[in-house]
């Protein structure tokens, strides 16, 4: 059985060393926040499923080689020649900052239907993951996204986690809550940055706290506040838990979020209670910004004490 099913858009990924309009070394890779939670969830020894379309053309082909040794499940990733593969880019320009471009529009995930997901739910897994971006892409992943979601949350035993990423270039925050909205009967697990609870959150809820008590009222069963550096929060009915960050030198803030949901997620599977969830979210996060690239620096289950060595101790 699947742990985790979750679908989406992964682009090929460049990163440039230099600003781009410099041209000089880059480095080829692979991105997208759903395939980066089911690789953080397959580190850490949980199946995982992702379903996506990609391009007829060599950069998919290095989508599903890199899926596919990474042991994500890829059985019902379709090749479609519609639209090629879609391609980011990211460069560094001052310091830690990172500015990402995107070509993804008419790429071949774009083309998404319902029908390219719902029999990869079946059997049903234990949770369905999708995130905010998937509706923004076309009006096709937007139906994917309304169809898994409804018919996940009338399976008994699987939960449905929505992660809000909001993505200002594909959509206005007034069309994205109008959709996010319309998802929250369905969820059991929301995850937000603070700064976007209110992009699923009734309108006439107009501070955090009363977002969060919104959204638990509504039924969702857990509610989870990223805040960065400062760690996260989370919210049942029951509890409430605040996390601090774990300390680690920045390399790459890009797949925070996404990491942050493996570890949650795969706390949730092993069965943790709310603080010890956050704890490995916070974990995961850790690794992806002390790393380069989105996936790369996630940790598998045995890496995940880590952190907790000395400073500048050597590991034998
Ligand atoms: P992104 O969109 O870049 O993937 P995000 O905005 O979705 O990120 P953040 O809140 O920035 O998500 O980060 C998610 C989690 O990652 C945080 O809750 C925290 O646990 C961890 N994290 C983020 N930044 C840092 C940092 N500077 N140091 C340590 N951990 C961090």
């Amino acid at each position: 059985m699947i742990d985790v099913a979750t679908f989406g858009e992964t682009m090929a990924a460049v990163r440039a060393i230099d600003p781009l309009r410099l041209g000089g070394a880059m480095r080829l890779s692979v991105a997208g926040a759903e395939s980066t939670v089911a690789i953080g969830l397959a580190r850490l020894g949980h199946r995982a499923r992702w379903i996506g379309l990609v391009g007829d053309d060599e950069t998919g082909a290095l989508v599903l080689r890199t899926l596919r040794a990474e042991g994500v499940d890829v059985a019902h990733v379709r090749t479609d020649h519609r639209g090629p593969t879609g391609l980011m880019l990211l460069e560094r320009r001052v310091g830690d900052l990172t500015r990402v471009i995107y070509h993804r529009s008419g790429s071949a995930a774009s083309y998404l239907e319902p029908a390219d997901v719902l029999p990869a739910l079946d059997p049903a897994p234990a949770i369905l993951h999708v995130t905010g971006i998937t509706p923004a892409l076309g009006p096709g992943p937007a139906a994917a996204v309304r169809a898994t979601v409804e018919r996940a949350a009338r399976t008994p035993g699987t939960r449905v986690c929505l992660d809000v990423n909001y993505r200002s270039r594909l959509w206005d925050r007034d069309r994205a809550a109008e959709v996010l909205r319309g998802l929250v009967p369905s969820l059991s697990l929301v995850v937000a940055s603070h700064d976007e609870l209110d992009l699923v959150a009734p309108a006439s809820a107009t501070t955090e706290s009363d977002r969060v008590a919104a959204l638990l009222d509504a039924g969702v069963a857990e509610v989870v506040v990223k805040r960065g550096a400062d760690g996260a929060s989370g919210h049942t009915p029951e509890e409430t838990a605040h996390v601090p960050a774990r300390r680690v030198e920045v390399t790459d803030l890009v797949g925070a979020g996404d990491a942050f949901v493996a570890g949650h997620l795969s706390g949730t599977l092993d069965g943790l209670g709310l603080a010890g969830r956050l704890g490995r979210a916070v974990t995961c996060g850790a690794f992806a910004v002390a790393s380069s690239g989105d996936w790369e620096g996630l940790p598998t289950r045995h890496e995940l004490a880590l952190l907790d060595a000395l400073p500048g101790s050597t590991l034998r």
